[in-house]
């Protein structure tokens, strides 16, 4: 299964000589990630629940690369599956009460996306409060960057890349 194959290939790298740059960075941004998380929770409380069409029924995403190197070198919980189960199914971690799954073990863009009512709500926020957001997603977008560029040049894979699992599959 492209999944476990996925997982495997990248325990295989995340195991590999050369890595301690990359896991200093991944702790780095599962530090980074925590510091958001009162934050989007806060705008989540306040709009998802009562939301007609929420996002994660109809988002096409899914975990990608550097999404799966993060977990496996920060050693957070990997999800058991990919998000979807197939073309035009919702999100299976989708439940009454929101996302099953903690944050650090979303996709990024399921942190960072803001929909329009919770940009809405953000304008309302002090300064301070909108600027340490807007920081804190700036800080994990470098630190996801520096993660894949530290592990492209340490990880010592040859320039063999590991195959993702995409938008299908289990
Ligand atoms: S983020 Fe916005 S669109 Fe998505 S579920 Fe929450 S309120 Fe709805
Ligand atoms: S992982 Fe969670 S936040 Fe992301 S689409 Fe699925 S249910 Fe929504």
């Amino acid at each position: 299964m492209l999944w476990a194959e996925a997982n495997a290939a990248l325990l295989r790298l995340c195991d590999g000589e050369g890595m301690a740059r990359a896991r200093e960075l991944a702790h780095q941004l599962a530090e980074a990630l925590e510091a958001l998380d009162p934050a989007m929770e806060r705008l989540c409380a306040a709009t998802c629940p009562r939301c007609l069409e929420p996002c994660c029924l109809r988002a096409r995403v899914w975990l990608d690369f550097p999404d799966l190197l993060f977990m496996h070198l920060s050693g957070q919980a990997l999800p058991l599956a990919q998000l979807r189960a197939g073309r035009g199914e919702a999100c299976r971690y989708l439940g009454a009460k929101g996302c099953h799954l903690p944050r650090a073990s979303r996709p990024w863009v399921c942190t960072w996306y803001l929909c329009p009512e919770q940009k809405a709500r953000m304008r309302e926020w002090g300064e301070e409060e909108k600027k340490e957001v807007e920081q804190g997603l700036e800080r994990v977008r470098e630190l996801r960057t520096g993660l894949v560029e530290a592990a492209s040049k340490d990880g010592g894979s040859g320039g063999t890349r590991t195959p993702m699992p995409c938008g299908t599959g289990s």
